[in-house]
């Protein structure tokens, strides 16, 4: 009886493994028309370097001393020009900082995104979100929103260099789920009613679709403010053992995801090689997703790499893709263009200034580096076997100066193998 069972099991490994492999190539085509006719699907502004954290892993290198960034007017002329140039039905903007929320003028400029039609999302620290705050997000129309917590209170303060930050954000997520309570407080749509949603990839399953896998944004709240309410955990060498407490906190909050992404080698992060993930971290990280993913509870690993076929689809909605320059742009809060916030600031990875050229020429005639693969750039990756669905992995972990990719995770997740 035992030998069919695993035959049986052997055989379903196989179809599944064909399917990923059938569906990487299709997503490899479409990638490869993509870098020709690149779709504007996420549009970041980085609203300040200003913050009321000290995050050791920061990317952005922001602090309290820093200034806030263009003003309203120019933020305003952008989004004018965007609407006028772009499709902005499937276009997410996506907010961030600094701490968006330290800018007086926050409301005035979101609130004028959503009036001409934008949907908007962003990402927080929440220790600033009150009741009242969570009240005005609803009235302005976000979307989504994504919340860092690091680990329990002490370490989380610590990392983040603020104490009390960790009590700060629980109430912070706490008000915005209590505002979605009071307002969608109406019956709930049956199931049958629901929209599907089509399979997103990469990090737009982050801002898009962060409601959990097995459960689709109800119909009624799809289109609505506060579809969705996301924590982020950046987990590195020190706190990544608190995985299963925090992951018993989350599971009893009504948050849709909790995006679980490890601490990779950029901005600030650099100086603290010590709090980098081990390979066997690395492990422990993707397995502890994949096993909550069967237990059927909303935990995701975001884009940051591809992981073998053991894990592509597993972790995450869909298969790798960095959207870099080919479904997302930044406006940095100088007024640089750049492909994901995430990447690199310097000379060959900023595409241009919207204080000197419009946003729509910059990213219709710039971007090259961008729209093509990495891997063509580094050596390491020429003679990869995965090569055609990795293209050289992110961006975000490229080494410009080197041509080298920082973080490969071949031959830690899997294996060199002739596809
Ligand atoms: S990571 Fe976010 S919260 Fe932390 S210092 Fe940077 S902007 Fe502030
Ligand atoms: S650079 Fe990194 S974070 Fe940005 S889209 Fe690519 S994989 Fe995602
Ligand atoms: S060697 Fe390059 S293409 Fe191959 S898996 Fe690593 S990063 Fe991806």
């Amino acid at each position: 009886m035992i030998l069919p069972l695993i035959l049986n099991e052997m055989v379903t490994k196989e179809r599944i493994l064909e399917m990923k492999r059938a569906h990487s190539e299709e997503l490899a085509q479409f990638r490869e028309k993509l870098y020709v006719r690149p779709r504007l699907r996420q549009l970041f502004f980085e609203l300040t370097l200003k913050c009321n954290e000290a995050c050791f892993h920061c990317g952005s290198s922001c602090g309290a001393a820093r200034p806030d960034g263009l003003p309203v007017e120019v933020y305003r002329a952008v989004l004018d020009e965007v609407k006028q140039n772009f499709d902005i039905r499937p276009l997410m903007l996506c907010i961030t900082g600094g701490e968006p929320l330290l800018r007086p003028d926050f409301f005035e400029i979101l609130g004028y995104a959503h009036s001409q039609g934008f949907t908007w999302g962003m990402t927080s620290n929440a220790t600033l979100i009150t009741p009242q705050v969570a009240h005005r997000l609803y009235e302005s129309g976000m979307a989504t929103i994504s919340v860092s917590i690091d680990g329990l209170e002490k370490t989380h303060d610590r990392l983040r260099g603020l104490d009390g930050g960790y009590r700060l954000a629980m109430e912070g997520i706490e008000n915005l789920l209590a505002e979605r309570d009071r307002r969608y407080a109406e019956p709930a749509v049956s199931p049958g009613q629901q929209e599907n949603d089509q399979p997103v990839t990469g990090q737009q399953a982050d801002w898009q679709h962060v409601n959990r896998p097995d459960q689709p944004v109800e119909g009624k709240r799809r289109k609505k403010p506060f579809r969705a309410i996301q924590v982020t955990t950046v987990i590195n060498h020190e706190n990544i053992h608190e995985l299963d407490a925090l992951y018993a906190i989350f599971e009893k909050m009504d948050i849709d995801s909790w995006r679980v992404i490890g601490l990779e080698p950029i901005g600030l992060a650099l100086l603290r090689p010590e709090l980098m993930l081990t390979p066997e971290d690395q492990r422990r990280l993707i397995s502890f997703i994949y096993e909550k993913r069967c237990e059927q509870m909303p935990v995701t690993y975001g884009c940051s790499h591809f992981v073998g076929f053991d894990y592509e689809r597993e972790i995450r909605d869909w298969y790798f893709l960095c959207n870099a320059g080919i479904y997302t742009a930044s406006i940095m809060a100088n007024g640089d263009v750049g492909a994901c916030l995430d990447i690199e600031r310097t000379p060959r990875t900023v595409q241009g200034n919207i204080l000197e050229t419009p946003f729509t020429e910059i990213w219709n005639k710039r971007f090259e580096l961008f729209r093509r693969p990495l891997s063509r750039m580094c050596e390491d990756c020429r003679d990869c076997s995965y090569e055609r669905y990795c293209a050289g992995g992110a961006h975000h972990s490229f080494d410009y100066e080197s041509n080298r990719q920082r973080i490969c995770l071949k031959g830690i997740l899997f294996d060199e193998e002739n596809l």
